[in-house]
């Protein structure tokens, strides 16, 4: 008999509000200020190259991208970027820290619906005051039992985060746009894994699907998770 879902977990980013997006238009203001010193396709191979040798010492957020945006125009100048576009860049970090909450449509709905029914986590990593301020500013964090902000999202992580809370993994839904980060690992615990894809995902958040697993669901929206969770329940 399948254990009865009680505890949907929700990824923030790309699932319940807007964030590539600003991530993607800042680099493009990063690629504009620095066109004169190399390629475009470069430019963006190098910061990409950067964002990833310094994920184990910033952690994931808009702080380290900043840092890594610095240390790319540093290397792409020989050292002769000036201190007006570092005040760009930093400004350009600083404007996204401070930019409003952009919900996802069916988002409020869907969660209105489920908190009756359902304990609703919210699992998401970045920086911890800018995910704290998202959260606060979304209007929603009432909807949700716990919020859990993590350096990483990795299965112990999970593991650890359901068993705070009360249910075990195989009782637990992850509802995310990362198949990396909210599907594989909780898929690894037992847990249903549902992937709700957003336009656009961070080249070091992309994974394949699994290629047939019992808990592993795809939706095209958020409406689709309460339909979803009912058929699970029976
Ligand atoms: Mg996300």
């Amino acid at each position: 008999m399948t254990p009865a879902l009680t505890t949907i977990a929700f990824d923030a980013d790309d699932t319940l509000w807007h964030n590539e997006t600003f991530f993607r238009l800042t680099q493009e203001r990063f690629a504009a200020l620095l066109a004169d010193y190399a390629p475009r396709d470069d430019l963006d191979a190098r910061l990409l190259a950067a964002e990833r040798r310094n994920l184990g010492h910033y952690g994931f957020g808009i702080k380290g991208f900043v840092l890594s945006m610095i240390e790319t125009a540093i290397d792409i100048t020989d050292e002769k970027v000036p201190a007006r576009v570092i005040r760009e860049l930093v400004d350009a970090g600083r404007d996204m820290l401070e930019h409003p909450i952009d919900l996802l449509p069916e988002v409020e709905d869907t969660l209105r619906a489920l908190s009756g029914d359902f304990r609703l986590l919210i699992i998401t990593k970045g920086d911890l005051l800018d995910q704290e301020r998202k959260v606060a500013q979304s209007g929603l964090g009432d909807l949700f039992d716990g919020v859990e902000i993590v350096s990483d999202k990795t299965a112990s992580a999970y593991d650890g985060i359901f068993a705070r809370h009360g249910t075990r993994a195989a009782q637990a839904m992850m509802v995310g746009n990362s198949m990396k980060s909210d599907v594989l690992p909780v898929l690894e615990l037992g847990a249903w894994g549902v992937h709700v894809p957003h336009g656009v995902t961070w080249e070091l958040e992309r994974a394949a699907a699994p290629d047939s697993h019992p808990r592993f669901h795809q939706v095209d929206s958020l409406g689709q998770v309460m339909p979803l969770a009912r058929r699970l329940c029976g």
